[in-house]
């Protein structure tokens, strides 16, 4: 017998077991690694095995949105940074730990526990009844991905993701750039001059952009991703670009019904079309993050940030992400997720990790330690109430379950673009002031809400 019923034990789902056995309630943990089964980029039957680098990124938390969260959660008694700070290896101001001592860690706490059973075995249906998490991955079983897709509908479980570039809105050069939407037809009724911002480029720009998309470097697909398909609408750029010189100019570099006002001259007094356009549209309710129209990519990372520099207008742009395509099961979360987490149409489900659209160890644990909370608190029959906006834990949060534009939903690592802004503050001084300013809101809430570990 048990409360509640986790299901996968990877980063999410280990932290959100600790979290509801640390306060009392019973946890059935089903892992289905050890049980025969794997997934194509776990190597162990470990819990919370970290499938790639052995990083939790920077444990900086007065100027990184990461470190930030690192401090939140080690505040909630995380079980993923007590382990991680066990297993630690030296790493500068990052945290990085030893994988294997890391997960042994996770696993010796959570057996060790009289709260969590861990079973390994393989859940293939979403539990119809009973409070149930699932936190089952960027790699869920195909059996359950299907039950998912049959619970949310058929659009709403990607299984791939083509993320395009996203830019800080505040690094883009609006003497360049203007903000139009083509043939001045508007989506939205809110952006009064138009949804896009646009980089204008003459002949000249658009073929050295043009070399410089075929010549760039760019990563492989790992040999199992090869036969996962991937639809036209997520085609790299660079495949595109490889079709013929002008095939951007036909598609997503369009510039016809966009008029340049830099150009204006009595006979276009609006101003001309460029050759080119490279188009940018708002990605979160906050418009602090735009992305890159149609430029998912396989470009290295570094290639990226040199040839996107390039584009006018974004010659000092900063990414909150940049563009790639991968494996990755995850959920259109602002459409099927309530604020807590839950399945709008069968709400004794809640979902946490990745497979929410977060992105990252750190902030794929974070969802799972929330996820637990949010169980326990409905469990012991008290009203949730969130953390604040203002902290690293709201902001992701709120990412996944409302501000985050449900068409172009894509996973986003924590980043201070998720924020409520702080336009008043100076540049310089504005990475501390985002950090200060939430834990101070966070401890109030902590205090509140009396979330002292139990
Ligand atoms: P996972 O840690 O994958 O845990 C899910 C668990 O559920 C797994 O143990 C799985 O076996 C189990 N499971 C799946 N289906 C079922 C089922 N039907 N029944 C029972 N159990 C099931 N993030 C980083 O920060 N740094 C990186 O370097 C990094 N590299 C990555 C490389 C790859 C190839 C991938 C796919 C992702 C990478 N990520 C990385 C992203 C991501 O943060 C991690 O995948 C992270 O582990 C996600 O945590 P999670 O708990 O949501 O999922």
């Amino acid at each position: 017998t048990h409360d509640i019923h986790i299901i996968g034990g990877g980063l999410a789902g280990s932290e959100a077991a600790w979290q509801l056995a640390q306060r009392g309630y019973r946890v059935r943990l089903s892992e289905m690694r050890g049980s025969g089964d794997t997934t194509p980029a776990h190597h162990t039957d470990g819990l919370a095995e970290l499938v790639c680098s052995n990083s939790f990124r920077s444990d900086d938390d007065e100027k990184n949105a990461v470190g930030l969260l690192h401090h939140e959660m080690r505040r909630l008694d995380s079980l993923i940074m007590r382990a991680g700070e066990t297993a630690r290896v030296p790493a500068g101001s990052a945290m990085a730990v030893d994988r294997d001592a890391f997960s042994a860690e996770v696993e010796r706490m959570l057996a060790a526990h009289p709260n969590v059973t861990i079973v390994r075995e393989r859940i293939d249906q979403l539990p119809s009844e009973g409070p149930t998490i699932v936190a089952t991955g960027p790699l869920t079983a195909q059996s359950l991905a299907q039950s998912i897709v049959a619970a949310t509908g058929q659009d709403r479980l990607a299984f791939f993701d083509a993320i395009a570039p996203i830019v800080h809105r505040e690094s883009i050069d609006m003497d360049i750039c203007w903000i139009q939407s083509r043939w001045n037809k508007r989506n939205s009724a809110s952006n009064e001059e138009g949804d896009y911002i646009n980089c204008p480029m003459t002949k000249d720009e658009y073929l050295a952009f043009h070399q410089g998309l075929m010549d760039g470097e760019k990563t492989e697909f790992r040999e199992w991703e090869k036969d996962t398909p991937y639809f036209e609408g997520c085609m790299p750029i660079e495949v595109m670009a490889s079709r013929g010189v002008d095939t951007l100019r036909y598609g997503p570099m369009k510039p016809v019904g966009l008029d340049d006002p830099r150009t204006a001259c009595p006979e276009f007094p609006q101003g001309r079309w460029p050759y080119a356009v490279v188009q940018l549209r708002q990605d979160n309710k906050l418009g602090t993050l735009w992305n890159m129209v149609g430029f998912q990519t396989k470009l290295k990372y570094g290639a990226q940030i040199e040839l996107f520099r390039t584009i006018p207008g974004m010659q000092n742009a900063e990414f909150a992400r940049l563009g790639g395509l991968h494996r990755n099961t995850f959920l259109n979360s602002p459409l099927v997720l309530d604020r807590q987490l839950r399945l709008r149409n069968a709400p004794h489900i809640r979902f946490a990790g990745q497979v929410t659209g977060c992105e990252g160890y750190v902030e794929s644990a974070a969802i799972g330690l929330m996820s637990g909370l949010m169980a326990a608190s409905e469990l012991s029959g008290r009203e949730w109430q969130g953390p604040p906006r203002t902290s690293a834990f709201g902001a992701l949060l709120s990412h996944i379950t409302a501000d985050a534009e449900a068409e172009t939903y894509q996973p986003m690592n924590v980043n201070f673009g998720l924020f409520p802004p702080l336009h008043d503050v100076k540049k310089k001084q504005r990475k501390e002031a985002y950090t200060s300013r939430a834990k101070s809101d966070f401890g109030a809430w902590m205090e509140e809400t009396a979330l002292v570990p139990a």
